[in-house]
């Protein structure tokens, strides 16, 4: 499903770079629960945000579901995007002004599905991770646990071959973490492949397999019996 072969990202801040990722190859195949781990600064979010074709990088090459992405222009990347791929961040970032349904019905717009068959995928959606009924509510009248469970829904709205996170618990208590990694091991059950990042062991044991790096490089990679919620 992911295939990275040496990709190398750097950044230029002034005249210095610095390698955020120093030949990184990786297989993720269709149905893993993967944990992407590692220490702050190791290059998590730079391999996540690369993943989620959010980001470019300078060598290597990705191939997504058969199909090279290295190379896309940007709206190509985007259409790819919202089609393929589910993205989830720490801070949720959902819309402020939009009701919790219209922030789930967006990803379906940008993919230009009628406005009712939005409405029903959106509400079911919304009732997969428990939130049938705060769907007139706004993102500020939510908890931390609700608006990711909106984030959640509104990334596996368009049915995306891999749904992807960035420290998705990061800014949750530990039984909002527990409510979140549940829901995870259920679409997970069910044949959504997930990449998730996390620096947190105990997080990381729900997950199938960990990946983990260090200072840009990849450490280690092994599989792991996931407990399970
Ligand atoms: P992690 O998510 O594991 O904490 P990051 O991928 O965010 O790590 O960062 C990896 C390295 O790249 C760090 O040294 C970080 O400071 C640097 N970095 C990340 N984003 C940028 C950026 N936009 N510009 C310059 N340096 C960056
Ligand atoms: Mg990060």
């Amino acid at each position: 499903m992911i295939e990275l072969n040496h990709i190398v990202k750097t950044y230029q801040t002034g005249d210095e770079t610095l390698i955020a990722l120093n030949d990184i190859s990786l297989k993720i195949e269709k149905g893993e629960f993967t944990a992407i781990m590692g220490p702050s600064g190791s290059g998590k979010s730079t391999m996540m945000n690369i993943l989620g074709l959010l980001d470019r990088f300078d060598s290597g090459t990705y191939q997504l579901n058969g199909k090279d992405v290295s190379d896309l222009r940007d709206n190509e990347s985007a259409r790819v995007r919202n089609k393929e791929i589910g993205f989830v961040f720490q801070s949720f970032n959902l819309m402020p002004r939009m009701t919790i349904l219209e922030n789930v019905e967006l990803p379906m717009v940008y993919a230009g599905v009628p406005a009712k068959e939005r409405k029903k995928r959106a509400l079911k959606a919304l009732e997969r991770v428990g939130l049938g009924d705060r769907v007139k509510h706004k993102p500020n009248e939510i908890s931390g646990g609700q608006k990711q469970r909106v984030a959640i829904a509104r990334a596996i709205v368009n049915n995306p071959s891999v749904l992807m996170a960035d420290e998705p618990t990061g800014n949750l208590d530990s039984k909002t973490t527990i409510d979140i990694l549940r829901i995870f091991q259920e679409l997970n059950a069910e044949g959504t492949t997930i990449v998730m990042v996390t620096h947190e062991p105990e997080v990381a044991i729900y997950t199938k397999r960990i990946v983990s790096f260090f200072d840009g490089s990849l450490q280690d990679d092994r599989l792991q019996k996931p407990e399970i919620l």
